[in-house]
Formats: structure tokens, sequence, C-alpha cells
């Protein structure tokens, strides 16, 4: 393993710890920046925790070159998830903001201990 991939590794996360495993290198780098990006949103649960609100911190600046706030479905209990960027469907990797619901649930998890 190369030592950027180390450093990704250590300090990605537990997401970024299975994407290693399953993802080809290249594979890997292209989910680690979309996994950097989605550091950049929030998730807002609505209803009943099926969608989510995905927002970018600085909505106002992003505007002038993406939309900035996206919409996330959970299907399934949490096994799929689809959102309105499309990046999953047509690219098979999750967009960063499906990552960032799946550390948002993650964390609802950790801290309701549901
Ligand atoms: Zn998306």
């Amino acid at each position: 393993m190369c030592l950027q991939n180390s450093k990704k590794m250590r300090t990605g996360g537990p997401l970024v710890v299975d994407a290693h495993k399953i993802y080809t290198l290249k594979v890997f780098s292209l989910f680690c920046e979309l996994k950097e990006q989605s550091e950049f949103y929030r998730a807002i649960a609505v209803g009943n925790g099926l969608r989510y609100e995905v927002e970018h911190y600085d909505l106002n600046i992003v505007q002038y070159w993406c939309k900035g706030r996206y919409t996330v479905q959970v299907q399934q209990d949490g096994l799929l998830y689809s959102c309105e960027c499309g990046l999953y469907e047509h690219f098979g990797l999750p967009c960063c903001h499906i990552l960032r619901v799946c550390v948002s649930c993650f964390m609802r998890l950790l801290t309701c201990g549901v």
C-alpha cells in the first residue's frame, strides 16, 4: 500500500477502510475525493429519516457553480440510497451527498444506541 493510501486509511474512517477493500486503487482514489467533498455538506433528516436534505455549508457561495442542496432517499432500511444528483446510478460510486447521509446515520446509531 502506498504512503498516500495508508494515510487515507488511517484518517478517513470506516467508510474509507471498507472502500479500500472493494475498489481498485484508481476508484478508491475517486472515492476518497468524494468522501472529502462530503465533509462540506450537512445532512438534515426530513420526516422519519427516510429522506435527507443535504446542503453545502456555504450554500450561497456554491450556488454560483452547483445546486448546493440535494435530496437523498433512504430505502430498504438503509441498505439503498439514491440522490437526485444521479452520480451513483450513472457512475456506480456513491456521491458525496450519499456519503454525508451515511456518516450522519452512523453517528445517529452511535449516539442513540439504536
Ligand atoms: Zn448526490
